[in-house]
């Protein structure tokens, strides 16, 4: 399937390819369930983006998923090249591949397999093509997270991109002789990230903060060999999604004051000599309880939740990770409640959203799912508490959700352990729409907050700095905290009898 992604006010368009298998078959998945015969290739191919990858044949299912859309995207490009003139010696003049995190690394064997295999070019000459077209953005430094697949199995995906992967580490070891930077170990494993960095021209992080943590330690000793190959580029978000869709009001009023040409060239800077015009000021406050109005219509009609026209609205939605700490948040909502109930009344009511979804086999992203949930019936069967403070899950979180929620936010929660968040971008969906950011100073947060000055944002916690520092030293001792009455307190609460009976005692404790 072909879609057209048009430019906006642009004449050109660029097309979306999907790929897919005639023999996918929905009737495999029973019901809502997650569960289904991952040995069944041709009939599961398409049906999960991330599948369960805890056991073997999932793990399988995901090296022939990726395998699959790689092979289908190379063969097209090279055809499409074809058609345009190449004589697919100079593919490089044709095509430029960007390996977007390691999941399509495959494209690099799989792009010789094609040159050497169906089109008469040599194997080293094929290896220098695509040398030269391919470059890798890596996305993430948590180690879960950057794939390494037994060379086992992908030999029984395709044991001709095994072999050519083997020859790819043999040329690599060649040139560099440390283990440091094999792209098969000791152990049979591929690295894919090392194949991206040793066979791509360039590499890149998606924040300043993040590749700079590339070079200085993850991707040092790469950094070491190529630093010529490594750069920034943060990451941005749409404008066309982040205000002109989902926030139509914001989007006029900004036409209004600051006339049309931010929708293309994403300046809102004029907007600065407002920032004491009492009339803008006002106007932009309505745009946040027009937006508010969106979002509470959208709760009530999509899980039958009411929330208060009049609560701040405070906001943590992201995939579930404890990197990203919403344990921390649900910690804070226990203090609140204390507090609450110790007389301490909030002159607004708080409610606060929590939205993600987690990796399916996430035992500890599912207990901390499963804290909030219990805390949000807590506090609403609370008649005490329950006026002023509200906790409220989206289901189902995905990008139509977010178009509602973000736009409604008085505080947008970025609160990930410093060091660990690449980038984040609901930091500038949230940042474009008005929220107050209440922040760590991790990935792009650290360059919003030097644009917009230390008067409008809110950091607070470690530097990445320190935490490396504390990984170094060992010397970080959850129990020593725990210990501390003000967090004892908080923690105890979660396994208190009474509190435990309300949830699943097990996943609490
Ligand atoms: C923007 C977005 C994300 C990413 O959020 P981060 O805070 O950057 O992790 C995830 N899911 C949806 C639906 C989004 O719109």
């Amino acid at each position: 399937v072909n879609i057209d992604v048009p430019g906006y006010g642009q004449p050109t368009k660029n097309r979306l390819r999907l790929f897919d298998l005639a023999s996918v078959d929905d009737g495999l998945v029973p019901g809502s369930s997650i569960d289904f015969d991952k040995t069944k290739i041709a009939k599961n191919l398409t049906l999960f983006l991330y599948p369960d990858d805890s056991d073997e044949q999932g793990r399988l299912l995901r090296i022939y998923q990726e395998y699959f859309m790689v092979s289908n995207a190379a063969q097209l490009l090279i055809d499409e090249a074809v058609e345009r003139g190449s004589n697919l010696h100079d593919l490089a003049d044709y095509a430029v591949v960007q390996i977007n995190d390691t999941h399509p690394t495959m494209v690099i064997p799989e792009l010789i397999r094609l040159l050497t295999t169906e089109h008469d070019i040599e194997f080293d000459e094929a290896v220098t093509i695509v040398r030269s077209m391919v470059a890798y953005t890596n996305h993430t430094i948590l180690a879960e997270a950057l794939e390494k697949w037994p060379l086992a199995s992908l030999q029984k995906v395709s044991p001709a991109i095994a072999d050519i992967i083997v020859k790819l580490d043999e040329v690599a070891k060649a040139e560099h002789d440390d283990p440091r930077v094999a792209i098969i170990d000791e152990h049979d494993t591929v690295h894919m990230a090392h194949m991206d960095i040793h066979f791509g021209f360039s590499i890149n992080g998606v924040a300043a903060l993040h590749t700079k943590i590339l070079e200085d330690t993850e991707l040092h000793p790469f950094y070491e060999i190529y630093p010529e190959k490594f750069s920034n580029k943060t990451n941005g978000i749409t404008f066309r999604r982040w205000i002109h869709g989902a926030n139509p009001a914001l989007a006029s009023l900004l036409d209004d004051v600051i006339g049309t040409d931010w929708r293309s060239t994403g300046d809102l800077s004029k907007l600065a000599e407002f920032v004491d015009d009492k009339d803008v000021l006002e106007r932009l406050a309505a745009t946040k309880t027009e937006a508010k109005a969106i979002m509470r219509q959208f709760m009530a009609l999509e899980q039958g939740v009411t929330i208060p026209s009049n609560a701040i609205i405070d906001v943590q939605v992201k995939r579930i990770h404890e990197y990203k700490r919403q344990q921390m948040l649900a910690l804070y909502i226990i203090w609140k409640y204390l507090d609450i109930k110790n007389g301490n009344k909030p002159k607004h009511p708080v409610t606060i959203i929590f939205g993600g979804k987690a990796a399916p086999a996430y035992t500890i992203a599912q207990d901390i799912i499963h804290l909030i949930l219990t805390l949000s019936q807590w506090i609403a069967n609370d008649p005490d508490v329950a006026p002023y403070l509200q906790v409220v899950m989206i289901e189902n979180y995905n990008v139509t959700a977010a178009e509602r929620v973000i736009p409604a936010a008085d505080i947008s929660e970025q609160i990930s352990l410093a060091s660990k968040e690449a980038s984040g971008t609901s930091n500038m969906k949230f940042m474009l729409n008005g929220a107050l950011t209440l922040c760590t100073l991790d990935g792009a947060n650290v360059e919003i907050a030097e644009l917009v000055g230390d008067e409008n944002i809110y950091t607070f916690g470690a530097s990445s700095k320190q935490v490396e520092q504390l990984y170094a030293d060992g010397t970080y001792n959850a129990g020593a905290l725990y210990r501390k009455p003000g967090i004892k307190l908080l923690v105890d609460f979660i396994t208190n009898p009474a509190f435990m009976a309300t949830g699943n005692a097990e996943r609490l404790q």
